[in-house]
């Protein structure tokens, strides 16, 4: 866990203080993240709240993941990428596995860059979309100057095996607390197009401490993976890392 913290903040010391702690809490388990946690027993999503600090959020009114549904027409601008090198590093950290990007990868988002910090995934989906759940979820987290979060949400559904996934697949470190280096690496334009296919809410981390403000944008188009891949990619995760549905309440889903 510490080794995850280390590597975290030396690729990304150009970044300030406030950015890095703000993205600490993004990496479970780190030194940032008081309590333990995980997802079934007296640890799990139903107990976060309870963990007391920060972890309160987890009972707020504007949490994710959702169900989408009852969808608002909306003129919603077309995501602008710039997505440059590959993301190299693959860390388990004992809840997901998560590729970490080098800096130069960012998104537009109402008029402000956001940069690609790393990607990780659910399986089976967090969110869902018109009560269909996915295999897979990937989550592209972003973050502006001021540490503000924008996360893309890609979900997969089974079938052709995804050469794009095939490197990360086979070298998944299947040990928490362990990494392993890609040599071709994952590109987040392989996955995430631009375009204004996508549903658009406002919600929060999936993971305690459950932060709230975050901007969330769930592609309409789900990617390929085949079970093979799947069944690699999962036998990361002890289990199922899907924290429950959480209810919309006043929010609106806008597309
Ligand atoms: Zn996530």
């Amino acid at each position: 866990m510490i080794e995850t913290n280390r590597t975290f903040v030396n690729s990304h010391e150009s970044l300030g203080l406030m950015l890095i702690v703000s993205l600490a809490i993004l990496l479970p388990g780190s030194a940032l993240a008081k309590a333990d946690w995980g997802y079934v027993g007296k640890t799990g999503p139903d107990y976060w709240a309870e963990m007391g600090g920060e972890n309160n959020a987890c009972g707020g009114q504007n949490q994710s993941p959702v169900d989408i549904h009852g969808v608002v027409q909306a003129d919603l601008a077309p995501i602008e990428l710039n997505y440059t090198g590959p993301g190299r590093q693959v860390v388990n950290n004992g809840h997901t596995v998560q590729v970490n990007f080098d800096s130069g990868s960012a998104i537009r988002v109402d008029g402000s860059e956001f940069a690609l910090l790393q990607t990780h995934f659910h399986a089976p989906s967090e969110n869902h979309i018109g009560g269909r759940s996915f295999p897979l979820e990937a989550h592209f987290v972003h973050a502006d100057a001021e540490g503000n979060l924008a996360v893309i949400g890609v979900m997969f559904e089974l079938g052709a095996a995804n050469p794009n996934l095939e490197e990360l697949t086979s070298k998944a470190p299947m040990e928490m607390a362990s990494s392993a280096t890609l040599s071709k690496g994952m590109h987040a334009a392989d996955f995430v197009t631009s375009g204004r296919d996508y549903y658009r809410f406002n919600g929060s981390l999936t993971t305690p401490p459950c932060s709230e403000g975050v901007r969330w944008l769930v592609l309409k188009q789900a990617a390929s993976i085949s079970s093979e891949q799947l069944q690699k990619l999962s036998a990361a995760f002890p289990h199922a890392n899907n924290r429950p549905l959480q209810p919309l309440n006043a929010r609106l889903v806008l597309e």
